[in-house]
Formats: structure tokens, sequence, C-alpha cells
């Protein structure tokens, strides 16, 4: 039930994306000015491009893998579908007036209702899976461009230009609220939600091509003590700079969150078996050399591997209780050490 929403949703997605490719043609076949003739051409093209995206997240969503992404799909598909009415109303109202004015409203009320959170989420989340499209660059890129336009033919009228200035705060502001979400403002990690929003789709993944996991369970030793004797803000640095070493001895594909205050993880979606190993001690020696805030500082590492199993949702619960406790295997072992599940 809730997959059969998800994949109404990205064909609500496909469909407007579909609707503001035909109006960006429709008002490059009115337009007499070069710069705009020029500027709708653009836009259209981009719309395009973007159908590429959509085909791969259709399929994504046909291969129930983006079951995580919205908290209440029902209410995004309701919004969505009154996003669609309201556009295919836009062209209607083009064939009553066409003017250089009413271009720039029209196309900036498409891409003022293209600017439901729905659009951003998907394009964030994407974003590691369809590794051939910068999805959230791409966006970001379009409405950049249009909001440059517009600001240049909009300052006919300060309405005009008010609208220009509107368009680009909300556009930050909803990227700000999705980051806000996905990712750790001291650190740039993923946050526990965002790391699980990937995960699950990623363990989804590797079920389906039989390939080999890995999970990292990191925690920091005696980060109280850091605290206590260099003060909270020395902390955070250390944090920060604990994060840093962690992304530099992993791949881009790999997943890293900061799961909690001092504790952090790693999902390797594919992974050969003697690889983890390897990579997790270079992943320990990373931090223990790099001395962040110049403070001696080690993690203790719990390590799970092996074929995600029949129910990926559930299991990548599992796999975190037991690399969880290896890692408390670790500390009792004497902190900045490895310990793997056998
Ligand atoms: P162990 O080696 O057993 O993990 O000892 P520990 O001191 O690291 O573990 P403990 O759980 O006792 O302490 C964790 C500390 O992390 C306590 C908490 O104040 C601190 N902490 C959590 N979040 C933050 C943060 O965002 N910034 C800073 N500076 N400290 C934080
Ligand atoms: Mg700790
Ligand atoms: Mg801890």
């Amino acid at each position: 039930m809730q997959n059969d929403t998800i994949q109404d949703i990205v064909d609500l997605c496909i469909t407007i994306n579909q609707r503001a490719m035909n109006i960006y043609r429709m008002l490059l076949t009115a337009e007499t000015n070069d710069e705009l003739k020029q500027f709708w051409t653009e836009m259209a093209s981009e719309e395009k491009s973007h159908q590429e995206f959509w085909k791969v997240a259709k399929e994504l969503a046909q291969a129930k893998k983006l079951h995580h992404v919205f908290d209440d799909p029902l209410v995004i598909k309701e919004e969505l579908t009154q996003i669609l009415d309201k556009v295919k109303t836009l062209s209607r109202l083009w064939k009553t007036t066409q003017s250089m004015e009413n271009a720039l409203i029209l196309a900036y009320r498409l891409e003022y209702d293209m600017l439901h959170p729905a659009f951003e989420l998907l394009y964030h989340t994407l974003k590691p899976l369809i590794e051939k499209f910068d999805s959230e660059n791409m966006y970001d890129q379009h409405i950049n461009r249009f909001i440059q336009m517009f600001v240049k033919f909009g300052n006919m009228t300060p309405a005009l230009e008010l609208l220009g200035e509107t368009l680009e705060n909300l556009w930050k502001r909803n990227k700000t609220l999705t980051r806000l979400v996905m990712t750790d403002s001291l650190t740039g990690l993923l946050t526990r939600r965002g790391f699980f929003v990937l995960a699950k789709e990623i363990a989804y993944l590797a079920q389906r091509k039989r390939e080999n996991m890995g999970l990292l369970m990191i925690d920091i030793d005696k980060f109280k003590t850091i605290n206590d004797t260099h003060g909270h803000p020395k902390g955070d640095e250390v944090l920060k700079g604990v994060a840093h070493s962690l992304k530099s001895r992993v791949r881009k594909s790999d997943i890293v969150g900061r799961f909690g205050g001092e504790e952090f993880i790693i999902l390797f979606p594919t992974i050969q078996p003697t690889a983890l190993s390897r990579i997790a001690e270079s992943v320990r020696e990373g931090v223990e050399s790099l001395r962040p805030a110049d403070i001696p500082v080690t993690i203790s590492i719990g390590v799970y591997q092996g074929l995600m199993g029949d129910d990926p949702d559930e299991e990548i619960f599992s796999w975190i209780a037991k690399a969880d406790e290896c890692l408390y295997q670790a500390k009792t072992n004497g902190r900045n050490c490895i310990v793997f599940s056998t």
C-alpha cells in the first residue's frame, strides 16, 4: 500500500516535470526577445534532462526502494496532485494573455510550485543512489539560472523583482530544511535519521545484488575526559576532526553518519570481507594520527559484515546491535582497538 503511494508520488513528479517542459516550449514559441528565447530553450532542455533522473527514480520506486523517504506519503501525494492541477491551469492562463511579463509570471508560478519539499527530498536522497546524476546540483543550477534571469528581466516592475527575491529565499529555506533533517550541523555527516534513510535503500540494493556489506560502529574513547580537560568547545572541534578523518578514509559511496553524541556509524554498501578489516584499521589509525585540536584522540570500533537477508528493514537494526556488541567488547579490551563479529 505504502509503496503504491511512493510510486504515485514519483509518477506525479514525472508528470509535473513533463508539463513544465511543455510550458517552457510553449513560452519559447511565442518569444521574440533573443535572450529570452535562449533562456526558454535552456529551461525546456533542462526539464528534459531531468526526465532521465526521474526514469531512474521510477525504477527505484518500483523496486520498492524508496519507502523510507517520506514521513507521510499520503499527504505528499495529495499536495503534489494539487500542484499538478495548478500547473495544468497555467497553460490555460497563457492562452488568454501573452506578454513578456506574463511569460515570466507563468514561469515563476511553475518554478514556485515545483519548490515542493518532495522534489528536494528526492533529489537529496537519490544523489548517492544514482551516481551518474548529481541530482541536487542539477536542480540547484536550474533554479539559480531561473532566478538570475528573472531578476534581470523582472526589474521591469517592482512586483516582479520582489517575486524573484521571494523565489530565491524559498529555495534556500527549502534546502536548509532538508539539510537540517539529513545532515548534522556540527560535523556535516548524516544525522541518525539521514543515515537510516540511505542505509535502508542501500541494504535493499545489496540484498538484491547479493553483495557483502560491512558496518562499523565507532565511539570516541574517554571523550568525557576530553571535554572535562579541554572544555566543550574543544570537544566540538575534536568531533569535527574525527568526522573529517572518518570520511577521508572511506569511499565517497560509503555512508558515514553521526549516530549520537560521540558515536559514529559507517556502512559499506559493497566490500570484500578481507578489505573491511584493512579499512577498519585505516579508520582507527587515521583518527589516532590526526590529533584533532592538538589533542590525542582514539576510537574503538565494532565491525559486523555479511549478506543482507530477506528483511533488510529490520535486519539493519540487528546488524547495528551486533556491531554495537563488538564495540562494547573493544571498550572492555582496553579501547583504541577493533573487534570483529564472528
Ligand atoms: P568511553 O571510552 O567508554 O566511550 O567513554 P566516554 O567518556 O567517551 O563515554 P561517555 O558516554 O561517558 O561520554 C560521552 C560524552 O560525550 C558525554 C557528552 O557530554 C559528550 N558529548 C556528547 N555530544 C557532544 C557534543 O556535541 N559536543 C561535545 N563537546 N561533547 C559531547
Ligand atoms: Mg565514548
Ligand atoms: Mg558513547
